[in-house]
């Protein structure tokens, strides 16, 4: 038995979009509890201190144009943000042979260019047609949810080296294999990210910047002024309602309340008793959404030695290599050095599934395939995979499959009597960003703060 307690609000996850919702409810005096399962902030975002000043972001990290809140809310909390290193020469490594290249196009045959561009800009321009409102609104809705993003990139891609390069920028895009999300839902998460060139790019897109001493610090700092609403520890287990309250259970608390908010990824809604169960078309929505997978690899020098050699940091790899794609992840000032991989879907199953030693020699070998030997050296070497852990259960975002948007439309932000939802898989704009998940908390504080008065 815990310790019984009453408040009027209880929000359930202390990510960005939780600690967004405690946010407005604390500038509106209106009581709440936040409860959070893990003995941190941030969810999502992770910040991990490596020694001295060194750190290293685990989650998300890059925020751009559009993200109108979250350089809103670093600007509130006195946090600066820094260019992501985009200068030099970028690799493309295909057919296990490295390219070099400058700016956006890779050194490839004129005609898988061509196609590259025509693949992308044809999903760019089915998902101009798609409202964030209703995406199953469309006349062809039905046709484009009942086919995977692979059918369609599959039937567009004429050649071999196209297939394969568009296929890891989607999978560095979506977290996951392009089978395993509907068309319609990859046209949505577009659509919501503003456009594709949005989603891919680094200059003007949402790679565009970091913010000074890491992502989570950010969270950390918005709770500050209602830290003793905060509960560390408190996977909240169990959630009765009737007409006249709720009650929720959690690890060491009763509490009993007038609303709650649930700022939790939708497969851990999930794991969570309900009773009265969550409606039939709620709970079978809840089953089909599936986490993507995804990893961060990185690397830390004394310095960021490939710039000196022209080097950007970036590269993009097709399947015979167990990253994506890489990225320059030093800090700002380049006082030290990061590469950073993204390791997603087959690939992270792979990876994943080897023991560390392992794991570090194939990520050291690829880096010096691709940057020299002074990559096989550095100073610390960490890997992170966000399916193994127990509060996320996999990344970026969770995924519609074939028919779950048509079938069941805006089931998953519906208020359910007293609960409400957020979470940034709740979100119309930024779906599966942290700008999404301050908006869904924000939006989901709005519908409590009407219903309570
Ligand atoms: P979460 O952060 O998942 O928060 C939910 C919280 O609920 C967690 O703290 C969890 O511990 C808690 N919880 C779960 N169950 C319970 C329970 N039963 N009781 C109590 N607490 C519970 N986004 C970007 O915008 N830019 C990026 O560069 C970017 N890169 C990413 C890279 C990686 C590797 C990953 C993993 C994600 C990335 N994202 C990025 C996505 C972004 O991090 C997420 O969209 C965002 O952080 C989600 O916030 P949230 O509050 O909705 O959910």
């Amino acid at each position: 038995m815990g310790a019984t307690a009453q408040t009027r609000v209880v929000i359930v996850g202390g990510g960005f979009s939780g600690i967004a919702a405690a946010k407005a409810l604390h500038q509106s005096n209106i009581p709440f509890m936040l409860l959070e399962a893990r003995d941190r902030l941030g969810g999502r975002t992770y910040t991990r201190q490596l020694d001295g000043k060194q750190y290293v972001d685990l989650g998300g990290q890059w925020i751009g144009p559009t993200q109108d809140r979250m350089y809103e809310l670093a600007r509130e909390h006195g946090i600066g943000w820094y260019d992501t290193y985009n200068e030099g020469k970028n690799l493309l490594d295909l057919n296990a042979k490295l390219r070099s290249y400058t700016g956006l196009i890779p050194k490839m045959d004129v005609l898988s260019l061509i196609n590259i561009d025509y693949v992308l800009k044809k999903l760019e321009r089915l998902a101009r047609k798609i409202s964030v409102d209703s995406p199953w609104s469309h006349p062809a809705a039905q046709r484009w949810d009942s086919i995977s993003l692979e059918a369609f990139v599959r039937k567009h891609c004429w050649t071999r080296n196209c297939y394969k390069v568009v296929r890891a920028g989607l999978e560095t895009v979506y977290a996951c294999e392009v089978n395993e999300l509907s068309l319609l839902h990859a046209l949505f998460y577009i659509r919501s990210g503003t456009n594709l060139n949005n989603l891919l790019s680094i200059e003007q897109g949402a790679q565009q910047h970091r913010l000074e001493g890491g992502m989570q610090p950010l969270a950390e700092k918005m709770a500050e002024p209602f830290r003793n609403s905060v509960y560390l520890n408190a996977p909240v287990r169990c959630i009765r309602h009737t007409p006249s309250g709720v009650t929720v259970e959690a690890e060491g608390h009763i509490i009993t309340t007038q609303r709650v908010i649930l700022a939790v990824p939708p497969v851990l809604i999930s794991a969570i008793q309900f009773s009265p169960q969550l409606p039939l078309r709620k709970n079978q929505l809840l089953q089909k959404m599936s986490m993507g997978i995804v990893g961060k690899v990185l690397a830390i020098y004394p310095r960021p030695f490939w710039r000196t050699d022209g080097f950007s940091g970036q590269v993009v790899a097709d399947e015979h290599a167990p990253f994506q794609t890489l990225f320059d992840a030093s800090p700002a000032h380049a006082e030290w050095g990061a590469l950073m991989a993204f390791c997603i879907a087959d690939r992270a199953r792979d990876f994943f599934s080897r023991e560390e030693a392992e794991r570090r020699k194939l990520t050291l070998t690829t880096f010096a395939r691709y940057f020299g030997e002074q990559a096989a050296t550095p100073q610390h070497y960490v890997d992170h995979c966000w399916a193994n852990e127990a509060w996320t259960q996999g990344c970026y975002a969770a995924l519609y499959p074939t028919g779950a948007w048509t079938n069941f439309q805006d089931t998953l932000a519906a208020p359910v009597g007293p609960i409400h939802f957020a979470g940034t898989e709740t979100s119309k704009v930024w779906y599966g960003y942290i700008e999404g998940a301050v908006r869904a908390g924000e939006r989901a504080a709005e519908e409590v703060k009407n219903a309570l008065v």
